[in-house]
């Protein structure tokens, strides 16, 4: 049987398990990873071409590096253990996951987030069946189709850059007047003869019979409802931490991100956390693993003391 008491825990599968893992395990702490699976919100990336040490990478490669690195280091990766609950009692954490009971003087939570639902008719019928929340993943099933996607940010405006390669049209609805990413990215937008973007539309259902025919938005500068045919859509309003999990001591803002101070520290001693599943406002790789190895170190030393 497979140990399960450790000095600490790191929950994830990505940028904060990977950098909190190499400094763990190069200072011998007892430690292992658990993820219900490899590759997070990086393996989604699309390109990348802002980390450093990569001129150019993508997000398939960079979270296999991830995977080879901790390998390399021997790290104890545990795939397909879904953490549900986390208590702590007397200074032990018990930890609940899909695979049985594990404990951990310490917790270094990395769970990241997931994709927010836009909560209009017909979504959950059609997910999968034409609704999307993965370009990356499930672009290339829309090669020379009619796609929308929604939303008005980074995310939005990457996947419609993406798409721009693999589908015919793109129509970009955002419910805002104007468009809140990067300006590089918005830039490329407004060049893109392949891309109509829609201001003001206020999404409220998807269309079909059992395959996804289009979405009924309404025009909030005429107040009038209208059809767009379309064989797919991409949501892309916002992210959901995975905080849920934490006890209930550890401390959340009102989005659901866990705060944390600048060294990782939690307000449930032994409790750190890192990466996007935090309140750290710039949601991006070299955020989440620099967090990491400081939140890493600083449960080491916290180890050290106890
Ligand atoms: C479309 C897109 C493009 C992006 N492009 C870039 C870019 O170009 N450059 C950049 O720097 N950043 C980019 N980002 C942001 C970047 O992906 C994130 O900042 C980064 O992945 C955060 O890493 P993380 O380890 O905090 O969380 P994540 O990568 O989200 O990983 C969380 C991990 O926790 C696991 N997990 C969750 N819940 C549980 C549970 N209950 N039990 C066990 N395991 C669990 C997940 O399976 C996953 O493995 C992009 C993001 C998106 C969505």
């Amino acid at each position: 049987m497979k140990k399960n008491n450790f000095d600490l825990i790191i929950i994830g599968g990505s940028a904060v398990a990977t950098a909190s893992g190499i400094y763990a395990s190069r200072r011998k702490i007892n430690f292992c990873v658990l993820t219900d699976s490899w590759g997070g919100e990086v393996v989604n990336s699309g390109e990348i071409d802002n980390y450093p040490g990569f001129i150019q990478t993508n997000g398939l490669k960079l979270s296999q590096t991830f995977k080879d690195q901790l390998k390399f280091n021997h790290v104890d990766l545990r795939e397909g253990v879904k953490v549900e609950s986390i208590k702590k009692r007397e200074d032990i954490f018990y930890i609940k996951t899909n695979q049985g009971g594990y404990t951990s003087r310490t917790i270094l939570l990395g769970t990241g987030v997931h994709p927010k639902l836009l909560n209009a008719e017909n979504e959950k019928e059609f997910r999968n069946k034409g609704v999307s929340y993965c370009s990356t993943c499930d672009g290339p099933l829309f090669r020379n189709k009619v796609v929308a996607i929604i939303g008005g940010g980074n995310s939005a405006l990457e996947s419609a850059l993406m798409l721009s390669d693999i589908a015919e049209k793109i129509y970009l609805l955002t419910i805002h007047k104007k468009l809140k990413g990067e300006t590089i990215y918005i830039e490329k937008i407004n060049q893109d003869p392949k891309v109509t973007i829609i201001y003001q539309a206020d999404t409220k259902g998807f269309l079909g019979d059992k395959v996804l025919a289009g979405l009924e938005y309404v025009d909030k500068k005429t107040i009038i409802t209208k059809k767009l045919f379309v064989q797919g859509v991409f949501v892309h309003i916002g992210v959901v931490p995975n905080s849920s999990l934490a006890p209930k001591e550890v401390e959340r803002n009102n989005f659901g991100e866990i705060i944390t101070n600048k060294l990782g520290e939690t307000s449930l001693k032994g409790f750190f956390s890192a990466g996007d599943v935090t309140d750290i406002p710039f949601k991006q790789i070299a955020i989440a693993t620099g967090q990491a190895t400081i939140a890493v170190l600083k449960a080491i030393q916290y180890l050290d003391k106890i």
